[in-house]
């Protein structure tokens, strides 16, 4: 059986928010989501890969939009991972940029981080205004990330 995920993430991978706008968030967020099996709050000590699950696909350059070889990106994600992924800026092979592994355009949308606010089987979708009232609350622009496996 399939399972999908419903994943928030900041925008900056190092941020962490404050205590209790973590909660008020998680109980909003529960609030949009209230036929998800499950919802809940991660933070973790080091920064992760929020992944996309099966539907990571195509990667493409943020700067000329040139399609990123799996294999270039593995080797990255590889050098990455050995600064626990402090260090997310990388030299794109197409035209030389400097960027960061979290602005790559993923195809379906990725990112990394230490915050993560996640619903498990949410089978239903968020709109604009309704992420927008959980970045107030918690004080950071957000990412969402649909992970399929
Ligand atoms: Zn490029």
């Amino acid at each position: 059986m399939s399972v999908d995920f419903l994943r928030l993430i900041p925008t900056a991978p190092q941020l962490v928010p404050d205590t209790a706008a973590q909660q008020m968030t998680l109980q909003l967020f529960k609030s949009f989501v209230p036929q998800a099996d499950r919802v809940y709050l991660r933070v973790t000590d080091d920064v992760e890969f929020v992944d996309p699950g099966s539907n990571l696909e195509q990667i493409f350059c943020p700067v000329c939009l040139s399609y990123l070889e799996t294999r270039w990106w593995q080797q990255a994600m590889d050098t990455a991972y050995c600064t626990r992924f402090n260090e997310l800026m990388v030299i794109v092979p197409c035209c030389g940029a400097v960027c960061s592994l979290n602005d790559l355009r993923y195809e379906c949308p990725a990112g990394f981080a230490r915050f993560i606010l996640e619903a498990r089987q949410p089978n239903t979708e968020l709109d604009n205004s309704q992420i927008h009232l959980l970045e107030q609350m918690l004080g950071c622009p957000l990412r969402k990330i649909w992970a399929h496996y």
